[in-house]
């Protein structure tokens, strides 16, 4: 779910060691000769030999310790299932290559309600530790890198320079939250993986009007990504456009493709952010992008009006901040639905004309 790309940063890379330190755990659990009353602290720090024991120790408290032991008081087939399925789940890639299939943890072999619950507070707290408040303050490796939540949060914007614009909403990105795209609740496995980890403005990030944790997955199984955008495997395409209907004031923002693949997409984007599923829908994009469109209106109406001669035509002077909107796009917040406003004017929609018809402009040309 993104209308503008992004990329990942550099540091990307300590975000997959943090994965690669989980796949070593969930491998070394899954070894069907494991004695599950040797599982402790200390054990951990065996597998993680690399690490500083003292880290170690720290990650090991909160619970995690028991939530370790408890995975390895499992069957050997809830083990190997778990761990076949991070591996698979953490490809995410080739999983979006071929549609998804994401799976819930309590539909994996021998995995009950219980321990689908305790492996999804274990990665929920593999999560909380990028924190630089939380106890471990963050990840420290071999030779000294680290990583905390907070410092991969400014990577990005070093590697998305022009990175103002949430990829959500086209809105302002302001302070950026990092979303976990596939929310940790339900798909914790991805809990740390950096193609989970999209930085979003507070407004999207919202639990109570805008995403929060709900999915952006057909329901399943499969859960199937094919009809949902994705930030890095899948963002809406150049061709993507706002189209508004209504008058200026009061416009009814969608998204458009040419496409027929790309508009479903589209439109589950919009249905998962309007949250059209429940009973009293926010509409909270739809809003916005109306109340940006009112706005830019107004702004574009009297930019036009002070400049409009016989020389420069309505339709010429708005065409030109057409494209500068639109090669702004995904640089400049709001560049889309600002888009969207010329072309309803281009369009020669008679609820925008009708606000140059008191100056002695120059019709638009037919
Ligand atoms: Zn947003």
């Amino acid at each position: 779910m993104a209308l503008h790309p992004l990329k990942l940063p550099t540091s990307a890379s300590l975000l997959c060691r943090i994965v690669g330190l989980q796949k070593q755990l969930l491998k070394a659990l899954s070894d069907p000769g494991l004695a599950p009353q040797t599982v402790n602290a200390a054990w951990v720090q065996g597998v993680w030999c690399r690490l500083d024991a003292e880290w170690v120790r720290k990650f090991c408290l909160g619970g995690q310790e028991a939530r370790i032991q408890a995975i390895a008081g499992a069957t050997p087939t809830a083990r190997k299932g778990l761990y076949d399925e991070f591996r698979r789940q953490n490809n995410v890639p080739a999983l979006l290559r071929t549609g998804g299939d994401f799976r819930d943890l309590n539909g994996l072999p021998d995995i009950d309600a219980d321990l689908a619950a305790t492996v999804t507070e274990f990665f929920k707290d593999c999560y909380a530790l990028l924190g630089q408040a939380g106890r471990t303050k963050g990840y420290t490796f071999p030779g000294g890198r680290a990583i905390t939540k907070w410092g991969y949060k400014e990577r990005f914007r070093d590697a998305n320079p022009t990175m103002v614009v949430c990829p959500y909403c086209d809105g302002d990105l302001g302070t950026a939250e990092l979303d976990h795209y596939y929310c940790k609740s339900h798909f914790p496995l991805l809990a740390c993986s950096p193609w989970n980890l999209v930085p979003i403005c507070k407004s999207c990030n919202d639990t109570t009007i805008a995403k929060g944790d709900r999915i952006a997955l057909s329901p399943g199984p499969p859960r199937s990504s094919v009809d949902w955008l994705h930030p890095f495997g899948c963002p809406a395409s150049d061709g993507v456009r706002i189209q508004l209907s209504g008058n200026p004031r009061q416009s009814v923002p969608q998204l458009h493709s040419f496409d027929a693949n790309e508009q479903r997409r589209l439109d589950n984007h919009h249905w998962l952010l309007d949250r059209l599923d429940q009973p009293n829908p926010s509409r909270y994009l739809s809003n916005r992008w109306t109340n940006a469109a009112s706005a830019h209106f107004d702004v574009l109406v009297g930019r036009v009006n002070r400049r409009a001669s016989a020389a420069n035509t309505i339709q010429s002077l708005v065409q030109i901040q057409l494209e500068d909107h639109q090669a702004e796009r995904g640089r400049t917040a709001s560049a889309i639905v600002h888009a969207a406003v010329c072309q309803a004017i281009l369009d020669q929609r008679p609820e925008y004309l009708e606000e140059f018809g008191n100056s002695n402009l120059p019709e638009l040309s037919q």
